[in-house]
Formats: structure tokens, sequence, C-alpha cells
């Protein structure tokens, strides 16, 4: 049963019988995206499609533009130029007499609003006991009644294996569960997509693990996911496509087998390298043959 992925639709049949053939189309379309922080171009025309239930990992050098380019897909930040398409319709602007204007923030609210996002630092309010932080937005947000925010919230935490603390507060909890609490939290608004910042980077390395494990359970559900990591055997694994980002461009994309073990391109492969000098804990050099 694929409970993650049908719950949007099922919750939603409105958004679904407004679209053309939305199950057809790619769920997020980027075309020719240009963005820059004053003289900086930091993403230089990114195209990329997300198909529907598929997992993309996004890997590449720090500051290559990764984390700019997802906050773009969730309207964190504005975009100069290309096209960003959510379930077919263009988030943060609208056409007007043949010009593209900025949207309303209405607008943009719509258009975003099955767009879920995790990032490296959980955010998680520290007054709040981890139901009460999954709670908040289904209260404030969806306006549902205590009720029934109450109940959804309890069933995303047993989803990330955390029924049993949902009375605790943050500062009572692991890194690790602080951080599925905010998985919770973003699943809980029904996504049809997951955008993941380094989801793993901010936690101590035997918590990484756990994490790990709700978002594959969450691919295996059928959830469509972009996740920026540094995770390569998460990223090998589980992605469907494999995207590395080197100074704001796409510079190869495919399948995990086509990109860790089959592609040339030199900036790929040094970063390659350099990932493997660092974790590379164990060298069997010729003179230890003898000692092993
Ligand atoms: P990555 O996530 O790949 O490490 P980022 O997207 O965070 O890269 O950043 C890409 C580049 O844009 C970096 O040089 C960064 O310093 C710059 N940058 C990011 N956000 C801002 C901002 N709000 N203002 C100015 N420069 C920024
Ligand atoms: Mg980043």
């Amino acid at each position: 049963m694929n409970a993650i992925a049908d719950m949007p639709s099922s919750m939603s049949p409105a958004s679904a019988a407004t679209q053309g053939s939305p199950q057809a189309a790619p769920l997020i379309e980027v075309r020719d995206l240009r963005k820059r922080f004053g003289e900086l171009e930091v993403l230089r025309g990114v195209d990329l499609d997300i198909a529907r239930s598929e997992v993309v990992c996004i890997i590449g050098p720090s500051g290559s533009g990764k984390s700019t380019l997802l906050r773009c897909l969730a309207a964190l930040e504005t975009y100069d130029q290309g096209d960003v398409r959510i379930e077919g319709e263009l988030l943060g602007y609208t056409e007007r007499n043949g010009r593209r204007v900025r949207a309303s923030q209405g607008e943009i609210n719509r258009v975003r609003r099955n767009v879920g996002m995790v990032f490296q630092q959980f955010n998680l309010w520290p007054h709040m006991t981890a139901l009460g932080n999954v709670m908040e937005a289904l209260l404030r947000v969806q306006r549902l009644s205590h009720d029934e925010a109450r109940r959804r919230a309890n069933a995303m935490l047993e989803t990330v294996g955390l029924a049993h603390k949902g009375d605790a507060y943050p500062a009572k909890l692991s890194g690790g569960q602080q951080q599925r609490v905010a998985i919770a939290r973003a699943l809980a608004m029904e996504p049809h997509i997951m955008l993941f910042d380094e989801p793993t980077s901010a936690l101590d390395p035997e918590l990484v693990g756990e994490v790990l494990q709700v978002m594959k359970q969450l691919a295996r559900d059928g959830m469509t996911m972009a996740v920026v990591t540094h995770e390569m055997g998460f990223a090998a694994q589980v992605a469907d496509k494999v995207v590395f980002i080197d100074q704001g461009c796409i510079a190869v994309q495919g399948k995990p087998r086509e990109v860790f073990h089959d592609a040339a391109q030199p900036r790929l492969r040094q970063f390659l390298q350099n990932y493997f000098d660092r974790n590379a804990f164990w060298t069997r050099g010729p003179d230890d043959t003898q000692a092993l």
C-alpha cells in the first residue's frame, strides 16, 4: 500500500482536476533557471525535471548553488530568469498582458502549497512539544480542528517512529529525533514533493542512519523527493537520478551508476575522489598485506 503517495491526491482531488493531465507531467519542471546575488551568478541556467515518485539526489561542492536551487523550488528565494513549474503551474510569477509580473504572496503560497521542505537545522519551536511542533501549521495554516490536527500529527509522528515522543520537548530529543520531528511536521502538510537540504549534515554520525532510514521508507512509499546530500551511499541506493551541480550548472545527471562509476567529467571525478579520500578510513598498503 502506497500510503504517503496516495495521500495527497485522495485528499486534494480539486487540484488534480484543475490540471490537464497531472499524472503525466513532471511534478517539477525547471527551465533555464538563473539567480544572482548582486554580482554573483549563483544559478546559471539549470534545467531539471522531477517526475512523480522520483527520488533525485543533488550533490556538488560547497557554494555550487544546491541550497539556492532547492530554495527557489520552495519559493523561499526569488529567481531572476527561467521557469519553475510545480504540477504545471509557474511559481513566483504570473503572465499579465504578455509580461511576466511577480505573483501575489497568496498566489505563490497556493502554487507551493504541496511542496514540503526539511532543512539542515531542524528549526523546531523549543517551547512546544514534538506533537505541538507538528500540529502548529495544521492549526494555523490548514485551520484544522484541534482534534483533527492532533490525530494527523500523531499519525505523522508514528510514520517517523516517534509516536512515543509526542510529549517531549526538543531539548530532550536527540538531533536525529529532532530531525524526524521536522520531517513529520513537513509530512503533516501532505506535500506532493519533499525537498531535503542536507538533512543529516548537522547530526552526529551515529544518528545519521535513523534519519536516512525514515527517508528510505518515504521513498519506498512513493514520495517524490529532491535531496541535497553528501551521503553518497544513500544516493547510490535510493536515488532514481543523481544530479551533480558545479558552479551553478548541472554538470552531470543520470542514474547513480552512471554518475558514480561511469562519468568521466573531470570536476565530478575530482569531487568524488575527494569524498572517497575523506571517507577511506582503512587502506591496505603493500606493506600491510603481511600483517593482515
Ligand atoms: P551550496 O548549498 O551548494 O553550498 P548555496 O546555494 O548556499 O550553495 O550558495 C551558492 C552561492 O551563493 C555561495 O557563494 C553563497 O555564498 C551565495 N549565497 C547564497 N545565499 C546568498 C544570499 N542570501 N546572499 C548573498 N549570497 C548568497
Ligand atoms: Mg547548501
